[in-house]
């Protein structure tokens, strides 16, 4: 079991919104807005610190939204409040996420200098006609031109990218492309699934969607790449520290207008509202305890997602009993019978097999049905 923390925070502004995109952010802000909302991040960061005590923080990330329209100044400033915290920011994983639409060389070496050692490019396609119809800020020549920029500053550099979305797509090329530009150790695939919103591209259907699904698996299997989780891909040793805290069941702050923070020792979930206004007045937290059934659904529904899966055996520290006396016993070994899960009964530990991972929800609602508690 982990005694890991992380800090996430979130940028919600977007110069443009795309039209597959669920998260919260918005387009129309005063240009003094970011600087407003960044000291707020910072003094929250101060007040709400204290929540992680007993761990060890070992990644920063800042997402967004885009975190790009943050000035160099701000970055600066984080540094010296997380060095006046205790924040060891030289052993953390401190991630960026970037659009590779936004390139200015000053601002990414301001980075580098302050000490961001990961960078997430949200390049999603390498196809301008599927660009367009997700309606992103990018085409094909402008990445070709930005991403070796930052491989110029960053070794550890991943990139994120949609499938189910764009007809007649020719993945394994796409990938192909992309990774001539940069030496990309981790890639993130996220299937696309549609917003409620008029203009939103229309989903594919679900053989074309596993098909590039299985284009990417296979371009990166040849790569060296490990499927480490359901849509995560690295090579060795480059599986995200950010991520993994949250299918880990780790603890961590997020801090911004939509973020949510997960506090194990205290089994205390919180979340912002997605609202600016309110967080740059300091309104808009709310916090509640988790009861024992929404620990243990959290812990098997993050933990089955990640190749290694869960170790039994931290279910007596974690919820006061043993993971047997918590969940049906038959329930596991008829889905350890039908090929779903793998337990290993020396070392405790239980995971999805390859089919499993295919069919995760219905595995875990199986489970979630026998929970006792
Ligand atoms: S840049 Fe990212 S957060 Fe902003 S609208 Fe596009 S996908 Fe959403």
């Amino acid at each position: 079991m982990n005694n890991f923390s992380g800090i996430y925070f979130h940028i919600p502004f977007c110069p443009k919104k795309c039209l597959y995109c669920d998260f919260f952010s918005v387009t129309n802000f005063s240009k003094t807005l970011p600087d407003e909302y960044g000291k707020v991040l910072l003094t929250e960061l101060e007040s709400r610190f204290g929540e992680l005590s007993g761990t060890k923080t070992v990644s920063v990330y800042f997402g967004g939204g885009s975190p790009s329209v943050m000035s160099e100044k701000f970055y600066q400033k984080f540094a010296e409040s997380a060095s006046k915290l205790g924040i060891d920011l030289g052993s953390c994983e401190w991630t960026v996420e970037i659009n590779p639409a936004d390139i200015d060389e000053s601002w990414i070496k301001n980075l580098k200098n302050c000490g961001v050692n990961r960078i997430s490019l949200g390049i999603q396609a390498f196809d301008d006609a599927v660009l367009a119809e997700a309606g992103r800020r990018t085409n094909v020549a402008d990445m070709e031109k930005n991403i070796p920029l930052f491989a110029k500053y960053f070794d550890n550099i991943s990139c994120d990218f949609i499938y189910g979305l764009g007809k007649n797509r020719e993945i394994n090329h796409e990938l192909t492309q992309v990774f001539e530009l940069a030496p990309f150790k981790h890639v993130s695939a996220y299937s696309y699934s549609r917003p409620e919103r008029k203009n939103a591209p229309e989903l594919l259907d679900e053989e074309e969607t596993l098909l590039q699904e299985k284009a990417i698996r296979d371009f990166l299997q040849k790569k060296g790449f490990s499927r480490y989780e359901i849509s995560n891909y690295s090579l060795p040793c480059f599986e995200s520290r950010h991520n993994m805290l949250y299918w880990t069941y780790g603890s961590w702050l997020g801090i911004g207008a939509g973020a949510a923070s997960f506090i194990r020792k205290a089994g205390v979930s919180s979340r912002y509202a997605d609202d600016i206004e309110a967080f740059v007045s300091g309104d808009g937290l709310s916090s509640w305890e988790l009861t024992l059934r929404e620990k243990i659904e959290e812990f098997l529904l993050m933990g089955l997602r990640v190749k290694i899966g869960i170790n039994t055996n931290d279910s007596k520290d974690l919820f006061g009993k043993s993971f047997f006396e918590l969940i049906s016993g038959k329930t596991v070994s008829d889905l350890v019978t039908e090929g779903f899960l793998d337990f290993n009964e020396k070392s405790g530990v239980l995971k999805c097999t390859a089919k499993g991972s295919d069919f995760l929800n219905a595995v875990l609602i199986k489970l979630f049905d026998a929970i006792r508690c």
